[in-house]
């Protein structure tokens, strides 16, 4: 069993204590369920409840003021759910989730607000915060002792982008990436991760993760901020990061 969470590229080391709690209560779960779906999950609703972290009811303004939230899950057992744009629901990476098992893999805007309310989901007032130039989107990667892997990413995106802006967070291949031999995600600056490829390219560039993952955030240039977490079917869970990026690793 193991499981690794990470608050946010360029976020401040004085949110540890955030991410902490979140692979605390991720990995109380996983004991619990042996589910890796149910623990990433609940390790990245406990950031997304942090006001401290660019996710759920911390997340940062739109150019309008307004603050949209893009999420993401994905199972080792090939099933994905991605919204984006989605406004107004306190814990975007539960509706994410609810799409695992729909034909529809991604929704945004009204549609994902419209699929939300039909799956039981409150309508709750999201404020945001004000917050630096960068993101800090949260996530967790999770696997079961039956080598079962997921992965739950949410954020609020970067501060002041337009409303309709899709960053990687939600989009397959660039964002997150799961499957059988691997459960990978990025954080960052969208823009750059998505046009890289990010997760996916670090995935075929080597079975050695720390390998693969610090050739990943060279791909950037060293003032754009990324990072990456992951864990490998052949055991190995590594975090990589350009600049600051909290991360919690809890494994048996
Ligand atoms: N990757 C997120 C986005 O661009 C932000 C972040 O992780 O800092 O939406």
């Amino acid at each position: 069993m193991k499981i690794i969470c990470h608050g946010g590229a360029g976020h401040t080391p004085k949110v540890q204590d955030g991410v902490d709690k979140a692979a605390e209560e991720g990995w109380k779960i996983l004991k619990k369920t042996n589910n890796a779906l149910l623990a990433a999950t609940a390790a990245t609703i406990v950031m997304e409840d942090d006001f401290r972290f660019n996710a759920g009811t911390g997340s940062c303004l739109r150019d309008d003021g307004r603050v949209q939230n893009d999420a993401a899950v994905a199972t080792s057992d090939g099933k994905m759910g991605a919204i984006t744009n989605l406004q107004d629901f306190k814990n975007p990476v539960l509706v994410a989730r609810e799409l695992l098992d729909e034909f529809v893999t991604m929704l945004a805007g009204e549609g994902a607000i419209q699929f939300a309310l039909e799956k039981g989901f409150k309508k709750t007032k999201v404020i945001g915060s004000e917050k630096g130039w960068t993101g800090d989107t949260v996530g967790a990667v999770a696997q079961s002792s039956d080598g079962q892997i997921a992965v739950a990413s949410s954020t609020g995106g970067v501060r002041g982008r337009p409303v309709g802006r899709v960053g990687d967070t939600p989009l397959w291949g660039s964002g997150f990436y799961c499957d059988k031999n691997i459960g990978i995600l990025a954080t960052g600056v969208g823009e750059a991760i998505t046009e890289q490829l990010m997760c996916y390219r670090v995935y075929q560039y080597s079975e050695d993760l720390e390998e693969a993952m610090n050739w990943g955030v060279k791909l950037l240039p060293k003032d754009v901020g990324v990072g990456i977490i992951g864990i490998h079917s052949n055991g190995q869970i590594y975090g990589s990061s350009n600049t600051t990026m909290p991360f919690t690793i809890i494994k048996d």
